[in-house]
């Protein structure tokens, strides 16, 4: 189902998100949310998203990568390069603005998956950008508060969206 995507200065996109617990894992307990989730960031045309962002404060997070869409439960980000990277970000919670956001080139991170099992993977570029993104939306945090510069867009096409 799709679902209402949270909108700036909604103070609940400022809230921290909780961990999903190992009972919640046993259960598969958010298979239904992470559905949901997928096909709200599909309609809406982002490359991310994470549960808050439709009123979920919980720690999972969604990328749309090369691949297909990726799911990060618990995600951390356990490493960052030195080399940082300034590109222009969106968000689906903030239409019609985007911001010049500067972050580490390569991320590694640690995450679970739905059903608990652990991975590891390290990603790079748009793909980094993405998932650190994702993350500050778990921790209340949005792309705006770390832009270097903020650009109101005439219209709401840009791609970037997360
Ligand atoms: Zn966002």
């Amino acid at each position: 189902m799709v679902k209402t995507v949270l909108i700036n200065p909604d103070e609940r996109l400022r809230k921290i998100s909780r961990d999903v617990t190992e009972e919640e894992f046993k259960a598969a307990k958010y298979q239904a949310l992470v559905s949901d989730m997928r096909e709200t960031m599909l309609v809406m045309g982002g490359i991310g998203l994470a549960a808050a962002q439709i009123n979920e404060q919980i720690r999972i997070i969604i990328v749309n990568a090369k691949d297909g869409v990726m799911v990060f439960c618990n995600p951390e980000i356990i490493s960052s390069s030195w080399k940082k990277e300034i590109e222009e970000e969106g968000c689906l919670s903030i239409p019609n603005v985007t911001g010049l956001v500067k972050r580490p080139y390569r991320v590694d991170i640690r995450a679970k998956k739905i059903n608990g099992e652990e991975f590891k993977l390290t990603a790079k570029g748009i793909f980094a950008r993405v998932i650190q993104h994702e993350v500050d939306h778990l921790n209340g945090v949005l792309f705006i508060d770390k832009a270097k510069k903020i650009i109101e867009q005439s219209n709401g096409t840009d791609e970037r969206q997360n």
